[in-house]
């Protein structure tokens, strides 16, 4: 496995690949959701690059981007057992006074959009670069970040790029909890509460058939244990709100805080 710290170097590396490559961006602290994705690259080309960069630019003001975890380490060594061919660990990738990528007007400020204004450009503009470094023949990302996974989509088809985007199913702990990078900032009591998130949508999922879908969403916040609820919406995948269940096109999406935790969810059924 090879690391490389520069966009020079990784350029370099990338001049010499005539073969398909898939790509896994990451914020690195991976864990088996990052590594399930790099499986699933594996399984389709003949080289895997992943990348850790904390990418400022989609941290809003008083977020945490300061005490992300980084365990660049640890990173290194599932990479290295998961058979990674390359990790691109940059820096930066920003200059002052760039040019940016505006999230879709309506697409990009509802569910987390709107809770996190701006959040997505910065994720798009990332994406951009890290594709036009990288130059995959596919990039996979987690359909765990629901929103993201589709606008990522959209920016592929909106600017004719020519990756394919794949998105992966969501990793869980035996009990439901989602992995996350953050699950590391709960405490056991929090770490408890949080899993309310994944039983009240495995509540919609078993009652989704046969219940109004309003009453389903007020019947599903009986479960919540969290501090406080930002978000538990009910769209089809392309976002827009529906009355009635589409089989294969529903998307539950949830986010909330438990303690300063912001934690989100989704089920795509
Ligand atoms: P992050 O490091 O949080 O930016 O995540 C990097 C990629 O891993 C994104 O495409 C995420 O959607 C994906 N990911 C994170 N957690 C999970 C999970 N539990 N299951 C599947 N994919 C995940």
């Amino acid at each position: 496995m090879v690391v490389l710290q520069t966009i020079e170097e990784f350029q370099k590396y990338r001049k010499n690949i005539d073969a398909s490559i898939g790509f896994v961006p990451t914020m690195g602290a991976l864990h088996e959701g990052h590594m399930s994705l790099v499986e699933c690259s594996k399984a389709q080309n003949d080289v895997t690059v992943v990348s850790i960069y904390v990418n400022p630019t989609q941290f809003l003001a008083g977020e945490d981007l300061e005490r992300y975890p980084r365990t660049i380490e640890q990173d290194l060594q599932k990479c290295q057992e998961y058979g990674v061919d390359a990790v691109f660990l940059p820096s930066n990738l920003y200059t002052s006074d760039e040019v940016g990528i505006k999230a879709p007007n309506i697409r990009g400020y509802i569910l987390e959009g709107h809770f996190r204004p701006g959040h997505f450009d910065g994720v798009l503009q990332v994406v951009m670069k890290l594709l036009n470094i990288t130059q995959p023949t596919r990039a996979y990302f987690g359909k765990k970040d629901a929103q993201q996974y589709l606008l990522i989509c959209q920016m592929v088809e909106n600017f004719f790029m020519s990756v394919e985007v794949i998105g992966c199913p969501t990793v869980r702990h035996s009990d439901g909890l989602a992995k996350s990078s953050r699950n590391i900032y709960l405490d056991a009591n929090q770490r408890q509460r949080a899993l309310s998130i994944y039983k009240s949508l495995h509540f919609i999922e078993q009652n989704i058939t046969n219940m109004q879908l309003q009453m389903l969403i007020t019947k599903a916040k009986e479960h919540l244990q969290i501090d406080s609820l930002q978000y538990l919406q009910i769209t089809n995948y392309a976002l827009q709100p529906i009355q009635k269940y589409e089989k294969n096109n529903t998307l539950v999406t949830i986010a909330g805080f438990v303690g300063p935790t912001r934690l989100i969810d989704n089920l795509w059924i």
